[in-house]
């Protein structure tokens, strides 16, 4: 690989007028966007006005005046393009969480006279939770059998296996699965897929319709940059939109909510998958923080990503082994996401002497350090800068001081 030099890459960096459209503040150099996006400038003119004008002003009348209605598909089309979605195929709503309790339970349904649901242990505990309360739920001898490695997954792609329920990128480790290779594995089987896009949308283009994926989710308050607690998405295939129920069955899923009939009649298109009243501050936060993706050229954003892991990774290299670090995430370009992990003992105090020196990345336990790399708003010498500070704290061992090993709530 040749080396990477910052001021050069800032120089041709074709992405570099975007870090204006975002509000950080100085002396921070974030490597936090891969859990909470920051705030991009207009978000809160947006929210202000919603607040006040709609809201404050135009009160219930908003729901159609302001359009609070549509939000939850308009902000899904938005969504739907970063991830080769088709139209009329992704709504936002709820969290993550939540979205994949529907789309598991209707996976599940579709797919009858199949018990397994088949993931990986290092899964985002979230997804394996939900997974167990879905099996639970259903109570027809359903269960979650985890692979140890990626490498172990498709030996296990078996005859009983219903749905096959997997993370893009991995949250710790950064590991990229090749979501076409697997989904059509699976397909070879009779298996439907469910792809978590957490780590995935707005950090590299997706291609749903290209890998032929069934169902897939995803936050809206990671590299999308909705705000904490954003609402979710949710993408369904059009192929099975109207062909099952989704047991989360309210209003907003009702195929006329506002007849306010007795009984439950679901929508045959997408928005079967809505539950009830959506949020609409944090809607209108999303809708705003998304429009700018409108001017996102997403090859350059993966050119970009792919650069600054690399420049990160070439920089740390020269220290890692003698403090201890090790590399987790892949070198390999195509086989990561958009971040950058290293395992090492206290772990926890070093991101914390990290933190107060202003570099935000964050720790996973038991003992990865993360770092996520966002194109639009980071640049080469950021990177650069944050590693001299890494090098720093960790030769003088600047880590090594109480204040650094008192565990807050949120590591
Ligand atoms: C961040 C993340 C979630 C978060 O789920 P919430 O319901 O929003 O709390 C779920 N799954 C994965 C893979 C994640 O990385």
């Amino acid at each position: 690989m040749t080396r990477i030099n910052a001021t050069q890459s800032d120089a041709t960096d074709p992405l570099r007028h975007f870090r204006e459209r975002f509000d950080l503040p100085d002396g921070v150099i974030y490597l936090d966007g891969n859990s909470l996006g920051a705030l991009p400038k207009t978000v809160k003119a947006r929210v202000a006005h919603t607040i006040s004008e709609e809201w404050g002003t135009q009160l219930i009348r908003s729901w159609n005046t302001a359009g609070w209605v549509h939000l939850p598909q308009k902000v899904g089309g938005r969504i739907g393009r970063l991830i080769g979605a088709q139209e009329n195929s992704v709504v936002a709503a709820d969290s993550t969480s939540i979205n994949l309790f529907k789309v598991l339970s209707a996976a599940l349904s579709l797919n009858p006279g199949r018990s397994k649901i088949v993931s990986e242990r290092e899964n985002f505990p979230t997804d394996l939770y939900i997974a167990e309360g879905v099996a639970r739920q259903i109570g027809q001898g359903h269960r979650l059998v985890l692979a140890d490695k990626p490498a172990d997954i498709p030996a296990m792609l078996a005859d009983d296996v219903a749905v096959l329920m997997l993370t893009h990128v991995n949250y710790r480790t950064g590991y990229r699965h090749d979501m076409a290779a697997i989904t059509e594995a699976a397909h070879d089987k009779g298996i439907l897929v469910i792809w978590d896009l957490a780590h995935s949308a707005g950090a590299m283009a997706v291609d749903l319709t290209g890998a032929d994926a069934d169902f897939a989710i995803g936050c809206g308050y990671k590299y999308l940059n909705g705000g904490p607690g954003a609402p979710a998405f949710l993408y369904v295939n059009p192929r099975h939109h109207g062909g099952f129920r989704q047991p989360l069955s309210g209003w907003f899923g009702h195929r006329a909510p506002f007849a306010f009939e007795a009984s439950y009649a679901p929508s045959n298109s997408i928005d079967q998958y809505l539950c009830g009243t959506p949020s609409v501050l944090g809607m209108v936060a999303m809708d705003e923080a998304l429009a700018l993706w409108d001017e996102v050229d997403m090859d350059a954003l993966r050119a970009k990503s792919v650069a600054l892991c690399d420049f990160f990774i070439q920089e740390v290299d020269s220290f890692a082994g003698e403090f201890g670090l090790t590399l987790v995430t892949p070198r390999q370009a195509d086989q990561r996401g958009s971040q950058v992990s290293y395992s090492c003992d206290n772990g926890y105090a070093i991101m914390q002497a990290l933190i107060a020196r202003g570099v935000i990345g964050d720790f996973r336990a038991p003992d990865i350090i993360r770092f996520g790399f966002t194109p639009l708003y980071l640049s080469f010498a950021e990177v650069s800068e944050a590693v001299a500070i890494l090098r720093d704290i960790l030769s003088t061992r600047a880590w090594d001081a109480p204040k650094y090993k008192v565990r807050e709530a949120v590591t």
